[in-house]
């Protein structure tokens, strides 16, 4: 068995690991590269291997950063399948969608400034084949054949809805090779997803380390410090804008808000908004795959008790809804895209609130360099929106807690769970952070540690039976 990393090597995107075992090619995963500006130019950089060499791949979650070149791969001659969970790969086809979306949108851009004519990276019909390459929906536990020989277990990695980690075993006639890919790994003490199935033993672990070098706040003092800033904002008569894409913290966030809602926390006339059509499509997918929530959203449901729909809740789908929006007079609670505040509706709400200093900005995910969302929480005291300069009066807060990822806690506790492997070879992070995390595998025994450079190809020697 051989495997090679064209893609989060010594990074966090654009995860693709490249398999050979069985006489035939195999891919983890084929993201995209994500810099600055959201679609980075390595994406239109050769793969470093030949897609129509590739006989299938085992796609572990539907973040861009880990699906996003899958329609390029189709374009390039890729024929096999896409293996996933149903939950995966409908999320995928939204998250795909609206990617070709912003392709399609940054070459009219580039047109419009430059004058040459581009093309996109891919587009909608891209897309289109890409999804019809789906012919097996995989269970959690399920044992796939993928060649004579080798085969392939999901299991749950708990970190968004339908994500798995993924091992791939190799028997030959005295020998087997055991590869585990862990994908991105949930984070514990959330009270939304069942948290990640424990990992199966394997001879090799390629392993995530976004957060490897530090520990997040708690996931309980996170929620009370946003509750507090709602319940403050609220008492001055202001509005709370909250930037989220439209997978998962979205989700979470609404079903904390509809716990908070039966406990009487909302002041009378105070409303919730989701402003975001994507994120609307996704929660209907996350209603379609209600088994993978923990007991305590369960529950809720099976008192009818839905988090996704209820009064206090407005969606808005169309451009007439979210200007809407507009018309409440305060204690209006909105969520809306892009997280980074790159674009999306949330300008419009933010263009509006920008200089209220009853109302009150709050971030609950990373903001990369280079965004409005981190000249923001950097403390700017003017931006530019819209190319108009403005002051900035909105209060700002950035809660850490509600992170996706395992921090470097979990992360150790799911290597725990396994026995010592004979190499565990780190990707998904920043160098910083695979470093930090590379002095504390010893913590649990793990001594042979490995960072790939991109392109980097390793040979794994069997183990005799
Ligand atoms: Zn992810």
């Amino acid at each position: 068995m051989r495997v090679s990393f064209h893609g989060a090597a010594r990074c966090v995107t654009g995860s693709c690991h490249l398999v050979e075992a069985g006489g035939k090619k195999f891919l983890v995963d084929c993201g995209m590269f994500q810099g600055a500006d959201d679609m980075s130019q390595e994406n239109s950089h050769p793969f470093g291997f030949d897609p129509r060499e590739v006989s299938a791949v085992l796609l572990t979650h539907a973040h861009l950063d880990h699906c996003g070149r899958l329609p390029l791969l189709v374009k390039e001659g890729f024929q096999g399948s896409i293996i996933a969970t149903p939950a995966t790969r409908d999320l995928t086809a939204i998250v795909l969608m609206d990617a070709a979306h912003i392709l399609q949108e940054h070459v009219e851009h580039q047109q419009r400034h430059h004058e040459h004519v581009a093309t996109p990276l891919y587009t909608l019909v891209d897309v289109f084949d890409t999804m019809r390459c789906f012919q097996k929906a995989v269970r959690y536990g399920e044992t796939i054949s993928l060649a004579p020989g080798v085969d392939a277990v999901f299991r749950d990695a708990g970190h968004i809805l339908g994500s798995a980690s993924v091992q791939i075993t190799e028997t030959l006639e005295n020998s087997r090779t055991r590869i585990l890919f862990s994908g991105d790994l949930g984070s514990s003490g959330r009270s939304f997803l069942a948290p990640p199935d424990p990992p199966a033993d394997s001879d090799v672990v390629v392993m995530e380390t976004t957060y490897g070098d530090r520990n997040h706040r708690s996931y309980a003092d996170s929620t009370a410090e946003l509750r507090d800033l709602i319940s403050e904002t609220f008492r001055r008569g202001g509005n709370v804008l909250i930037p989220t894409f439209a997978l998962e913290r979205t989700q979470e966030l609404l079903f904390l808000f509809r716990k908070w809602d039966i406990e009487g926390f909302f002041p009378e006339g105070s409303r919730i908004f989701l402003d975001s059509p994507m994120a609307i499509r996704s929660t209907d997918v996350f209603e379609r795959y209600s088994e993978n929530f923990d007991a305590e959203i369960r529950d809720l449901l099976s008192r009818h008790l839905d988090p996704f729909h209820f009064d206090r809740l407005t969606l808005a789908r169309s451009t007439d809804d979210s200007r809407r929006i507009n018309e409440s007079k305060g204690l209006s609670l909105i969520l809306a895209g892009s997280g980074m505040l790159s674009g999306g509706r949330m300008m419009y709400h933010l263009e509006r609130e920008i200089d209220n200093a009853r109302s009150s900005l709050v971030f609950v995910g990373y903001q990369s360099v280079g965004t409005l969302g981190r000249e923001l929480v950097d403390g700017a005291r003017t931006v530019k929106i819209f190319g108009k300069e403005r002051e900035v009066h909105i209060n700002r807060a950035m809660i850490n807690g509600f992170s996706a990822h395992a921090d470097q806690r979990d992360l150790l506790d799911w290597c725990r769970k396994m026995s010592v492997p004979e190499l565990a070879i780190l990707v998904h992070g920043e160098e910083r952070s695979m470093e930090g995390f590379r002095k504390v595998l010893p913590q649990v025994g793990w001594s042979h540690v490995t960072l790939p450079e991109m392109g980097e190809s390793l040979t794994l020697p069997p183990r005799y039976l």
